[in-house]
């Protein structure tokens, strides 16, 4: 039987960018470009491995965004996957962590699948904890922050590495992982995989086809909520120390006023 596999990617404002909270204290997403989370290129890159040592799979990349997330599935299609969701409704505008797993466990589950791959992070959120409690939601087992990961004999297998040891992990399919940066360069999109990627189906859901209620997301579904964000202070001029005999002594002691030393 096929090997499910259900790609989670974001669709995340370019970090370049001149980027603004809205009015409601949410990110304007509107005012910036936004890209496929490059952490999440990692994630699509183990799919296609994972994929291209199975007999038989099939990779569905799925995003929780706007319309125009739709740019992060296309290049994850681009560099392979099969197929795309895109789930979209603007009753999730708001949603938080809690509001997107759940909506992305309904679409998983919709979808079928064997193995969930996240990436370890978004670039934009950078909370790390959607695959955890993507997992708990589905009830089953996560193997997070990988950098190498294999299927075989209806395991995931794989290794974390930590500051003083690597841990070989496993788990019974179904399960959800997340892979680290650490996993293995992502490959670029080759010309014909971008053009292939433009006849593969891209399905759209909305909360109705998820059977989730508007107030089970966005901001009223949220479990946080943001109360006061204001501009980062603009960067002030350094220090300059000029050596003039004393230069050693001087920034000794602008290290020790900064509790530096
Ligand atoms: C239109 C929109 C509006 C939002 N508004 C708010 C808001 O007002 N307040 C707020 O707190 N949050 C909001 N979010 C949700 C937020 O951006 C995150 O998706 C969510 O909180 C997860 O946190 P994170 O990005 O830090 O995930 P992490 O835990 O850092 O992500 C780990 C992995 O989870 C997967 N993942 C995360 N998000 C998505 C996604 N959307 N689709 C598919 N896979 C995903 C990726 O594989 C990623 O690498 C909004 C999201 C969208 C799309």
């Amino acid at each position: 039987m096929s090997l499910r596999i259900v790609v989670c990617v974001k669709y995340v404002p370019d970090a370049t960018g001149d980027r603004h909270f809205a009015d409601d204290l949410t990110v304007d997403r509107d005012d910036v470009d936004g890209l496929l989370s490059e952490l999440d290129e990692y994630a699509v890159e183990q799919a296609l491995q994972i994929a291209e040592e199975a007999d038989d799979a099939e990779i569905t990349v799925l995003t929780v965004g706007p319309e125009d997330a739709k740019d992060a599935l296309r290049k994850a299609l681009s560099m392979g996957a099969d197929k795309a969701v895109h789930v979209e409704d603007d009753d999730l505008h708001g949603s938080d962590v809690m509001a997107t797993s759940l909506v992305l466990a309904k679409a998983v589950e919709k979808t079928g699948y064997d193995l969930v791959i996240c990436g370890m992070a978004s670039t934009d959120g950078t909370m790390g904890v959607l695959p955890a409690i993507l997992a708990e939601r589905l009830g089953v087992p996560q193997v997070t922050l990988l950098s190498e990961v294999s299927v075989e004999d209806g395991l995931v297998k794989g290794r974390r590495d930590g500051d003083s040891a690597s841990e070989q992990l496993e788990a019974s399919l179904p399960a959800v992982v997340s892979v680290t940066d650490q996993s293995g360069e992502a490959r670029y999109p080759s010309f014909k995989g971008i053009m292939a990627a433009k006849k593969k189906p891209v399905e759209s859901l909305d909360l109705d086809d998820l059977d989730l209620d508007a107030d089970e997301v966005g901001l009223e579904g949220s479990w946080t909520k943001v109360d006061s964000a204001a501009e980062r202070p603009a960067r002030t001029a350094g220090t300059i120390v000029k050596d003039e005999g004393e230069g050693g002594k001087q920034l000794a002691e602008f290290l020790a006023s900064q509790k530096f030393i």
